[in-house]
């Protein structure tokens, strides 16, 4: 008798243990499952919670801005003017890169220009797959089609998103975020989320469409973009002007959109042949 009431006891603490555990699991408010996300790829603390918000706390985690300005604006200060470059593609640190393949993301494709769903999203992953294509490596999954999305800049949620914004600063096309680990030793280095932000101060549009006006062509610079997000830098030498990575572009240019000769060994040299 004793002994079937001990069974019972166990019994009942287990289920009592379980439901506990599933319950937790519920109540988990996102900004603590962003920080379980977080916490996943790298193991060790990044994100902690201040009230509602993200602050970050891991001095190892560090965060790459790049601007992209039109024609005739902007000195970057990281911009290597002047010096004659021997090879048109650089890298973001020394060749920091992803390391959890594949990279998916989010596509928000809400935009003040009129433009569908369909157009937005079919420029972006082709912008994509321009990349993909130049490497053995299977670099990105799918992407999911989010409108609520956010241009992460004080810290990264986990998610590498692509949506349209105003970005204070004049002249100024299309905004790059990195979040990785640069320093340490080159086997803890990779990058971890990117996000872009494409300035709404412009038109956007397909530049191929002979009706459309002066517009910004957004597979153009979206496969710009996207290449810093694979772990390329810009290129302000004149000498690399054809390529995908240089540091300005213009309405109506489209030749952003095939990646050149360097474009496509940096990705290689990155992610292999
Ligand atoms: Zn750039």
């Amino acid at each position: 008798m004793k002994k079937r009431y001990t069974k019972t006891l166990i019994l009942l603490m287990i289920i009592i243990s379980i439901s506990t555990i599933v319950s937790a699991s519920m109540l988990i408010p996102a900004n603590e499952k962003a920080k379980e996300n977080a916490k996943a790829t790298d193991h060790s603390p990044v994100i902690s919670s201040d009230d509602n918000n993200l602050v970050l706390t891991s001095p190892g985690l560090e965060k790459f801005v790049f601007i992209h300005y039109k024609k005739g604006f902007g000195k970057p200060t990281w911009a290597k003017q002047g010096k004659k470059r021997s090879k048109c593609y650089d890298f973001l640190g020394k060749g920091v890169k992803w390391k959890e393949l594949s990279v998916n993301y989010v596509i928000d494709p809400d935009n003040p220009d009129g433009l569908t769903e369909d157009f937005v999203t079919s420029a972006i992953s082709a912008g994509v797959e321009e990349w993909d294509t130049h490497t053995s490596t299977e670099l990105f999954g799918t992407y999911s089609i989010d409108y609520n999305s956010s241009w992460d800049t004080d810290t990264p949620d986990g998610r590498n998103e692509l949506l349209f914004g105003d970005y204070p600063q004049d002249e100024v096309i299309a905004v790059t975020v990195i979040w990785g680990y640069f320093s340490g030793p080159p086997s803890t280095r990779e990058i971890i989320e990117f996000d872009v932000l494409f300035d709404t101060d412009f038109n956007w549009g397909d530049a191929t469409n002979p009706e459309t006006a002066e517009v910004m062509d957004l597979q153009n610079i979206a496969t710009h973009e996207i290449g810093h997000g694979v772990g390329l830098a810009d290129l302000y030498d004149t000498a690399c002007i054809e390529e995908t990575m240089y540091g300005y572009s213009n309405y109506r240019e489209t030749k952003k959109r095939d990646l050149n000769a360097g474009d496509i060994t940096g990705i290689q040299e990155l992610y292999g042949v």
